[in-house]
Parts: structure tokens; sequence; C-alpha cells
């Protein structure tokens, strides 16, 4: 085996020819000056062999630095995927998650800003189905030559070199595979010592824990637990992100304010336990109307903040009519076998792209425009839409 840790395709490398020129003992004595000059070119091949492991190494720290320093989930996956690429020269690095119940697949939608481009390089599966064919053990890496047949459906196009495969080690299980693609064909070999990858995806599946545990108890702080939605710390900050947005590349945003009229008298003649069913059926009634995009988050008590990105006023207002239009008609099944009908006035506001205010002041103005148009609903009667007087804020 080479004395290189990350050996290039050599196979019978200078060094080894080098190593071979020292007469082995009982053979025939060569001059003093031979064996000189042999054991000074074994020593030369050991130091370049010495500052090439020191190079491999420092590589390896860097990465395993970057991994642990990384802020969050998109920035570790991130660190994962380019970061891996860039930093180890790779042609195509893959992150297979096992996802079975979505969590890390809502955590990534959750996170406005998880970049596109990063989603090309992950894949969420349901199971290991995919890459057991891999594997003799599917805890240990698995190096060797690219194989079309097993290697294309993992890296989605061809290398034609050499792969690396890492199983991502939990202490309950695996959590997925770092597939590293070079099209050097030694690169990765079968007989190739795999301590340091294998430390390191050591690493990246503990750090891969923690982000996804970090991201769950962050967003359990900004989640409603009656009805799942988000709340209102959350809604405003990303209100900010989301006004940032639109006015940067002048896209459209807007706003309703959704409030269930007379709740008051759904809990005193239901009592506050179907009123609060009645609640979590609004949540879905609303969910189930909007995009993946949309946000829609519990305000407080009977009221729900919707932002809609993308969306203009006259948008905003037939999805808004279609809302109050489908939660008018359908009475909300209660668990004790009646049924409760329940109605919802909602205002309607969008963003005015050509304002100057900073996004703070202009987030804050869209939801005061929608609150006053759910007063003006209220006040044309409830089960109804209007929209803001100044239409836009
Ligand atoms: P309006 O049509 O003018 O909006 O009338 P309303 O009765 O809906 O409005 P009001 O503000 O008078 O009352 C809101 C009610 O919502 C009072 C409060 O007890 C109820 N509420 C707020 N949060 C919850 C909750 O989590 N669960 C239940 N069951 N009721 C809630
Ligand atoms: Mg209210
Ligand atoms: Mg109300």
């Amino acid at each position: 085996m080479s004395r290189r840790l990350e050996s290039k395709a050599h196979p019978r490398g200078a060094d080894e020819t080098q190593m071979n020129a020292v007469p082995p003992p009982g053979a025939r004595r060569t001059s003093t000056q031979d064996e000189n000059r042999a054991l000074r070119g074994l020593l030369q091949s050991l130091g370049s062999d010495a500052a090439h492991n020191q190079q491999v190494l420092r590589r390896f720290q860097e990465r395993e630095l970057a991994l642990l320093s990384a802020g969050d989930l998109p920035r570790l996956l991130e660190c994962l995927t380019s970061g891996m690429r860039a930093s180890f020269r790779l042609d195509s690095v893959k992150l297979k998650l096992l996802d079975p119940f979505f969590v890390i697949r809502d955590l990534l939608v959750a996170q406005s800003e998880t970049d596109r481009c990063l989603m090309r390089d992950i894949e969420l599966c349901a199971d290991v189905g995919a890459v057991r064919a891999h594997f003799d053990d599917l805890y240990a890496p698995w190096l060797g030559e690219w194989d079309p047949a097993r290697h294309l459906p993992l890296f989605g196009r061809h290398l034609n070199g050499s792969v690396a495969l890492l199983p991502l080690r939990q202490a309950d299980g695996l959590a997925g595979f770092l597939c590293l693609g070079s099209r050097e064909p030694g690169r990765f070999r079968h007989d190739q010592a795999t301590d340091f990858l294998a430390h390191m995806a050591r690493v990246a599946a503990v750090c891969l824990e923690n982000a996804v545990n970090r991201e769950r108890l962050r967003l359990v702080g900004l989640t409603d637990a009656l009805t799942g939605l988000y709340n209102r710390r959350h809604l405003e900050h990303r209100l900010e992100q989301e006004v940032t947005r639109a006015q940067r590349y002048a896209q459209s945003l807007a706003c309703l304010f959704v409030d269930a009229d007379h709740f008051k008298r759904i809990n005193d003649r239901y009592g506050h336990a179907a009123g609060d069913q009645v609640l979590v059926a609004l949540a879905q009634r609303l969910r189930t109307r909007l995009r993946a995009s949309d946000l829609p988050t519990r305000y407080g008590g009977e009221e729900f903040a919707v932002l809609l990105p993308h969306t203009g006023l006259d948008s905003a207002k037939s999805l808004a009519n279609e809302i109050c239009a489908g939660v008018a008609a359908e009475p909300v099944p209660l668990h004790s076998g009646e049924s409760v009908s329940v109605s919802v006035s909602i205002g309607v506001a969008a963003l005015h792209l050509d304002n100057q205010r900073d996004t703070q002041a202009s987030g804050r103005a869209l939801l005061a425009a929608a609150d006053r148009a759910v007063y003006e609903a209220k006040r044309a009667g409830r089960n109804c839409v209007a929209c803001d007087a100044q239409a836009g804020v």
C-alpha cells in the first residue's frame, strides 16, 4: 500500500521503485555509492510523501472545522456539498439523507433562505434502498472504480473515474450517505485506507444531527402549538425578509388578515375545546388553499395573517374571496358529533414597490393596512373581504 494518505493513481510510483533499489539482505553487495544513492532517493520520496500527507491532513482538518462551525442546517449542507467539492477538488458531491418522516424537508422549507442550487446536490430519501447494493457493510465507507450501472443513479451524470461512498452514522442508525465522485480513475481505490474519510463522515453525521435538533428547537419557539402554523414571532421575522426580497427584485407581496367572525359566540355555545377544534380546522383550510411559498401564521387568538410573496392585490383578493366562501360553505365537524358553521372576515393589502421606506417600516405598514381592512370587512357585515382604502402601502 502506498504511504500516501490520499493516493493518486500510480500503480508503481517512483517511491516504490526507489524502495526496491535497496538490496535485500543476502543479495550481492552493491557499491556503497549505489546504496547511498538509493537511500537518498528513498529519503527524498519519504519526505515528499510526508509533505503530501501533511497537505491532505490539513485539508481534512479544514473541512472538519468548517463542518463544526457551520451556523445552521443550510450552511452545514452547503459545507458538505459545494464546500467538500471545492476543498477536495472533486467533480461531484452528492448528499443522500434519510428523511422518512420529512423532518429535514420541513426544516429546509421553513428556511426561506435555503438556496435552490444547494438542493441540486441533496436528495432526501425514504429508505436506504437506492444505495444498499453498494455496500458489503452499510456502516463502512466504500471506495472504488466508477460503475455506471451502480453509480449513475447516485450521481445523476457520468464521471467515469472513481467514487467514495461514505455512510453517515448517527447514534440511532444511518443518517444517509455522502457520495464523492472524481473523474480520476485512481482517486478512490478499493484497497485505500479510509480512516480519514470515515472519521470525517462521522464528524459530518454528528454535526448533521446537532444542526437538525437545533433547528427543530428553534422552530418549536416559532410554531403555534394548537394549529401547527407559525406564530407571530416568525411572521415578523419573515416579513422583513420578504419585504427586502420584494423590494430588491421588484416583486409583489401581499398580506391577508383573517379573523373568525363572532368567535366568542362559538366558545360560549359549544365550549372552549370546540372553539379550539374550529381554529385547527380554519388553519387547515387556509393551508390547503395556499402555495408552498406562502406563509400562513396564527397571529393571535382567532386571527391569522398570511404573507403571499409574488402576489399582487388582485390575485390576493381572489384568493381571499375563495377562502372566505370555502370556510362559510363547510361547517366544522366537532368531536361531539355536532357541526359548527363558521365564517371569516378577511382584510387584504399589498406592498407598494415605489415607496422608499425602510423594510421594517414597510412591513409594519403592510400588516397595519391588512388589519385596517379586516375592520372594514367587519363593518361591512362580516363573512366578506375588504381591501385597505389605500389599496397598497
Ligand atoms: P368579531 O366577529 O368581531 O371578530 O367577534 P369575535 O367574537 O370573533 O371577536 P372577539 O375579539 O370579541 O373574541 C375573540 C374570541 O376568541 C375571544 C376568545 O376567547 C377567543 N379565543 C382566542 N384564542 C382562543 C383559543 O386559542 N381557543 C379558543 N377556543 N378561543 C380563543
Ligand atoms: Mg379578533
Ligand atoms: Mg373575531
